[in-house]
């Protein structure tokens, strides 16, 4: 699996970027995961302050 982003929601702030420990998601204009790398830890998720990110 790999965490799955919500285009439409992401605001870009970069905080799930910080908190991957697997480097698994990048920020440009919006969120973008990493299939390679993501191993569905969820701190993303959790610390998404939009909601944007689902696994
Ligand atoms: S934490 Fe949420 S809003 Fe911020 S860049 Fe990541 S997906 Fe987008």
């Amino acid at each position: 699996m790999v965490v799955k982003v919500d285009e439409d929601t992401c605001i870009a702030c970069g905080q799930c970027e910080e908190v991957c420990p697997v480097d698994g998601i990048k920020v440009n204009a919006v969120a973008v995961a990493d299939e390679s790398k993501c191993e569905d830890i969820g701190d993303c998720v959790e610390i998404c302050p939009v909601d944007a990110l689902s696994l």
